[in-house]
């Protein structure tokens, strides 16, 4: 019998024929629409497919995407990044991230050049990793700088059980989970984005449910699909978005069925809401405030939070992202990255001035791989 192989398991979902075929259905059904659909897809992992597949280039002329601010790294403002850098210089102190976080510009620094100086900044393959790095390095505070959607607030969750379970005494969080629908309000209620669908994002999906954006569907009367990340789920997707505009509906459906629920994953909802509550204020990069937008740990586990423990030595004051850079301005929808006077030129994946650039979740990253294809 022959052995199953990992391409199996996504080789349709990214199968040419299939991909012309809705292609087609697309294009017939986008002659019925009476406006211009101007999709949003909130996650950095679908702006990267699209890319990457040329799906723009397949779409009729009525159809137009817009990027949005679903890239954890990306949206991380400066002032966080200093506190990562501030954390990771403290003596005997270990700093642990997740993946791209390291390279992302502080106000003057990286966390990949702190580590370059001699600092102890460890990015993680998966959050659990860092009990190993603790009981290694019983002498030594090792700080969790974590990142991340309602996707990776489960893995944070279930990190600060086991500390709690096994009594390790040496490892802090400095907690920068962040929501989506608060940043989709954000986006939304000024009134200037010219958005009229959504792609909802899978992984988030995945732990919260699709219900998390029927308020969404309701207030702005935008029809929202949640979607894979292969480019036959995002074609699909778009097609009942399309199909929901001509049929005058504004819901959320579910297009990636055998991942995603309209409830979520209870059990990893309950362990979030055991430990962490939402904070009054986080600032989005290049976006600013948005109330109740992110998570904190909840006062009761202060004792284990680095933005309390460390305070006197995180820096306080806001910090202005580079003059040149428009990061902000296409989180929210309202530019391209090729609209950046800098896309390119100073700004590269190898040299980034701007967190878009940083991650392959990031839109100029994505442009700057595939956009000229
Ligand atoms: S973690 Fe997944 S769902 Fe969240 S922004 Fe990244 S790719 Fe999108
Ligand atoms: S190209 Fe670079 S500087 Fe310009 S918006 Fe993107 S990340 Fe910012």
């Amino acid at each position: 019998m022959k052995q199953l192989q990992l391409k199996d398991l996504y080789h349709a979902f990214r199968d040419p024929k299939t991909i012309k075929s809705l292609a087609l259905l697309i294009e017939k059904e986008a002659k019925k629409l009476s406006e211009p659909l101007h999709i949003m897809e909130v996650c950095g992992g679908h702006t990267h497919t699209i890319m990457k597949y040329g799906l723009k280039q397949l779409l009729p002329k009525n159809i137009t995407f817009i990027h949005g601010p679903g890239c954890p790294v990306c949206i991380m403002p400066k002032d966080r990044i200093d506190h990562a850098i501030a954390l990771a210089n403290m003596e005997d102190t270990i700093l642990c991230t997740l993946g791209d976080m390291i390279r992302v510009p502080g106000s003057k620094s990286t966390l990949a050049k702190e580590r370059a100086k001699g600092r102890d900044i460890r990015p993680l393959y998966t959050p659990m990793d860092i009990i190993k790095i603790a009981k290694e390095n019983s002498d030594k505070k090792v700080i969790f700088f974590a990142i991340g959607f309602e996707t990776t607030t489960p893995m944070t969750a279930a990190v600060i059980k086991r500390v709690l379970d096994e009594c390790i005494q040496n490892i802090y969080f400095h907690i920068n989970h962040v929501l989506v629908p608060p940043a989709v309000k954000a986006i939304m209620d000024p009134g200037k984005a010219k958005i009229n669908a959504f792609i909802g994002p899978s992984h988030v999906s995945v732990i919260s449910g699709a219900k998390i954006y029927e308020p969404l569907a309701q207030t702005y009367q935008t029809p929202i699909v949640v979607s894979g990340f292969e480019p036959v789920d995002v074609m699909e997707g778009i097609l009942m978005l399309i199909q929901q505009k001509n049929e005058g509906r504004c819901e959320v459906e579910i297009a990636y069925k055998r991942s995603v629920t309209r409830e979520g994953n209870l059990k990893a909802q309950q362990m979030i809401d055991t430990y962490m509550e939402p904070r009054a204020h986080f600032t989005w990069r290049g976006i600013g405030d948005i109330p109740n937008s992110a998570l904190r740990l909840k006062e009761e586990y202060a004792y284990l939070d680095a933005e309390k423990i460390f305070s006197d030595i995180l820096p306080k004051a806001p910090v202005q992202d580079h003059k040149l850079c428009i990061c902000g301005t296409i989180l929210q929808g309202l530019a391209n990255p090729q609209d950046c006077s800098v896309f390119g030129t100073s700004c590269t994946p190898n040299s980034p001035l701007g967190s878009c650039m940083v991650s392959d979740e990031g839109a100029c990253n994505a442009y700057y791989r595939y956009g000229g294809l």
